[in-house]
């Protein structure tokens, strides 16, 4: 690494000397290895995700929050699983060593990790095309894990927070679509700086039966619970659009959509669009109470937008009950 070496970048940036060993770190960076200790009876919830220029961000994306982006998309993980979040690694390649990125990328990325307690310790540091790996480990009870295989036909399915504006913006950004300048504010706000869901994850271990964060699209991420819980579901449209934060910018008194979006691609986003990391999860309706009381506890708003079903497949019906014709294509990598 050029002007700074691979040791001194690692120490000034990502080896804090005042750093607290958070619970469960007896030894963070510096050795070989980290030394971690769960605490009693408590089980390890490991995830790792990476962000790659060019394809999860913009290479000119403000560093600031990149930093809290890459380690918040990981938190996310934890949420949906409802794990304690405790410490993560951080695999970094960098063209080259540049202080004047280095610098706020740290910040970002400390003040999300001090904000869950959730310590860096340890990782890699190389020269190549930036690409972000961070994996981060948390903790969660023997049983009490949110899986993706626990949802039932009749349980009600939720979602955290609003949906759709992470891809609004990103349309935007691709210059495919135009948003009023508050909206775009508002919109890009959820698509650099994700809020992981972490509270809202601990506060339904035993209440929720099933949970995913969603960070490829509501009806993608829907999709791996159905699979996993070898379950169908019907999706209300009209309750999921009210989720888009942006609508207030974009509809006139009545309700309707303006020319700027129209109502398909709205909803498209809201169906389909990926990276607002809020959680999509399912409950017995016996447990509506204590769902709401989670969210209460936890400071965000639920949201029902559907049923698990027997009959297998991922239904979308409007307020008569009319069923949309989808595609709905949600994000793939490796789309066939
Ligand atoms: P090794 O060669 O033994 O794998 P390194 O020389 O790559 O170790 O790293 C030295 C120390 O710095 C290790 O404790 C490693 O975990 C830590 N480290 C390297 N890169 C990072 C990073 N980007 N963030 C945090 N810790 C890092
Ligand atoms: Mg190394």
């Amino acid at each position: 690494m050029a002007g700074l070496g691979e040791f001194e970048l690692i120490a000034r940036y990502f080896q804090r000397p005042t750093q607290p060993l958070g619970a469960g770190v007896a030894l963070g960076v510096g050795d070989d290895c980290a030394l971690l200790q769960p605490s009693p009876g408590m089980q390890w919830a490991v995830s790792s995700d990476m962000l790659v220029s060019g394809r999860h961000f913009f290479p000119d994306v403000d560093p600031r929050t990149l930093g809290h982006k890459a380690l918040a998309v990981n938190l996310s993980d934890l949420a949906a699983c409802g794990a304690r979040p405790r410490a993560f690694t951080l695999a970094l390649a960098l063209p080259e060593a540049d202080p004047a990125w280095l610098q706020p990328f740290s910040e970002g990325l400390f003040a999300l990790a001090d904000a869950h307690g959730c310590a860096l310790v340890g990782g890699d540091t190389t020269r190549g095309p930036l690409n972000i790996c961070i994996t981060v480990m948390g903790e969660v009870p023997p049983g009490q894990a949110l899986l993706r295989s626990g949802a039932s036909p009749g349980d009600d399915i939720y979602v955290s927070g609003t949906l759709g504006d992470a891809a609004l913006a990103l349309q935007c950004l691709q210059g495919q679509i135009t948003l009023p300048p508050a909206a775009m504010a508002q919109a890009r706000q959820r698509l650099e700086q994700p809020t992981p869901r972490v509270a809202l994850g601990l506060a339904l271990r035993g209440t929720a039966s099933a949970a995913a964060d969603i960070s490829d699209g509501l009806l993608g991420d829907l999709s791996h619970i159905l699979k996993g819980s070898a379950v169908g579901a019907t999706l209300d449209s009209i309750v999921a659009m009210n989720l888009l934060a942006a609508r207030a910018h974009l509809t006139g008194a009545n309700g309707t959509f303006d020319e700027q979006l129209t109502r398909g691609q709205a909803l498209q986003c809201v169906l389909a669009g990926g990276d607002d990391y809020e959680l999509v999860f399912t409950a017995a309706p016996a447990q509506a109470d204590a769902v709401q009381a989670a969210a209460r506890a936890s400071g965000v708003t639920v949201t029902r937008v559907g049923r698990i079903e027997a009959a297998p497949g991922l239904r979308v019906v409007d307020g008569a009950g009319t069923l949309l014709a989808g595609p709905w294509a949600s994000f793939d990598h490796f789309p066939r």
